[in-house]
């Protein structure tokens, strides 16, 4: 069965990375159709920690992480798992990362995610500037926390590449962190203190929010689940579970980390895993938080939102299908609790959540190697919040066959040879 109406841009997906796409795309003039297999905006976008990470231009693959790396892992509740029974099956994917860790792979991402920053903070401001989403976006400032002299120490050569990035920070002691944000253990005596830190006020609803805005300004939804695409001449088609089809001139693959499948019906072959992060999101009162908390050494972050407290992070390298291990979740609350003796750790909502990941922490952004009139745009991994904008920005570029801004060469799907 056919769908007899030919859509212009069919959207698959939406998460952050889908909506946003929309909307710019609908303000280039193309109408746009949303497919979601689910709930609207319930996948990694609805639990993120809410944080627009521009600084954040430092690749996670980098030198030396090899040899942190194994120390992590055999904390099963560490900022690090395998489960075992995914051992094998991640074990590709984990030996790209490492390759991805190399000097010079390094360097090629840092500059890669410098330029891609520049263009997230540019659009994020374009998008800021939207009375319907303006109040979603918030300036706390952000404070990032060391346990000590030494490891902020060891953080050194990061910070001085986003300052030569021209990001502006300042160092703080115990004094000015009390400050900030009163209420920390006593072993937080250096940080530092970024007070253009921006946030969503809550994910959840700010993806939400766009993507009502992009039905209200014509799109359409439709629920199904695509399950194929396949090109055809100039145009492409959409197969759904339960066998309808959908046409239409430019098909936009934004389904997160389930993106792998559609890329192998066209076969290509994605070396897309996913980091599943767990959090818990306490009630408001929970504490007095006054801006996000970045807990450098622990990898998690606490952060307010207007629906509570956010405590977060955490990679576990688990694939799609097993079930969340909440431990994780019950493991960075004691270490907030540890860090923020006042918290109250009851009434929390636990959740889990798939980051879509490449190996190289790069998003995948252009067409497919199957068609022009598939454009792939998943891969966003810890920071697909933060991208999101940018990435919408060069989806509609790409639709309307322009030049991008920046060069999206290193976001190629088929990178990986
Ligand atoms: C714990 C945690 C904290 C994070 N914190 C931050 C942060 O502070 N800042 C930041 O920038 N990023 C953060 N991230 C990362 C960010 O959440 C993700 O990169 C981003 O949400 C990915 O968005 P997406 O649209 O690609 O995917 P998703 O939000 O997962 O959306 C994909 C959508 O596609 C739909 N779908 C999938 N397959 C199909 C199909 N076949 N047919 C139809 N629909 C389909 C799904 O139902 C879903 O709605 C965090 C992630 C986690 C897990």
């Amino acid at each position: 069965m056919s769908d007899q109406e030919k859509h212009d841009v069919l959207v698959i997906g939406t998460g952050i990375i889908g909506v946003m796409s929309a909307l710019y795309l609908q303000s280039q003039g193309r109408s746009v159709t949303l497919l979601e297999r689910g709930e609207i905006a319930r996948g990694a976008s609805s639990g993120n920690a809410g944080i627009l990470a521009f600084p954040e231009i430092i690749p996670i693959p980098a030198p030396g992480l090899m040899k942190k790396a194994p120390r992590w892992l055999f904390d099963p509740l560490g900022p690090l798992s395998v489960p075992p029974s995914y051992a094998l099956q991640v074990a590709p994917w984990l030996w790209r990362f490492w390759r991805a860790s190399s000097e010079s792979a390094f360097r090629h991402g840092l500059k890669t995610q410098i330029s891609m920053m520049k263009l997230s903070a540019a659009e994020m401001d374009v998008i800021r500037a939207m009375p319907e989403l303006s109040g979603f976006i918030t300036n706390t400032g952000t404070l990032d926390l060391y346990d000590s002299e030494v490891s902020f120490n060891a953080a050194a050569a990061d910070w001085a590449e986003k300052e030569k990035a021209g990001f502006v920070f300042n160092r703080v002691g115990r004094d000015e962190i009390e400050e900030l944000q009163p209420g920390l253990a006593p072993q937080f005596q250096h940080a530092m203190f970024t007070p253009g830190g921006l946030q969503v006020s809550e994910p959840y609803e700010f993806t939400k929010a766009i993507a009502k805005l992009v039905i209200a300004r014509g799109g359409k939804l439709i629920e199904g689940e695509a399950q194929r695409l396949e090109p055809r001449s100039d145009e492409a088609r959409v197969t759904l579970t339960g066998g309808k089809t959908l046409d239409a001139a430019k098909v936009v693959v934004a389904s997160g980390a389930w993106s792998k499948n559609l890329g192998a019906s066209l076969g290509e072959n994605l070396p897309l895993e996913t980091e599943r992060g767990y959090n818990t999101t306490l009630p408001d009162q929970a504490f007095n938080l006054t801006r996000q908390l970045y807990f450098n050494d622990h990898a998690f972050v606490v952060t307010p939102l207007s629906t509570g407290i956010r405590v977060g992070g955490a990679v576990e390298l688990g694939g799609l299908s097993l079930p969340p291990n909440y431990r994780r979740s019950e493991a960075l609350l004691g270490k907030a609790a540890k860090f923020l003796p006042g918290l109250t750790t009851e009434g929390g909502k636990q959740w889990m959540g798939f980051r879509p990941s490449m190996p190289d922490c790069l998003p995948v952004i252009g067409a497919s190697k199957a068609s022009p009139a598939i454009i792939y745009a998943f891969g966003h991994g810890h920071l697909g919040l933060t991208q999101s904008a940018a990435t919408g920005k060069l989806v509609s570029d790409l639709v309307a066959g322009r030049d991008t801004s920046i060069s999206i060469d290193p976001f190629r799907a088929g990178r990986f040879g």
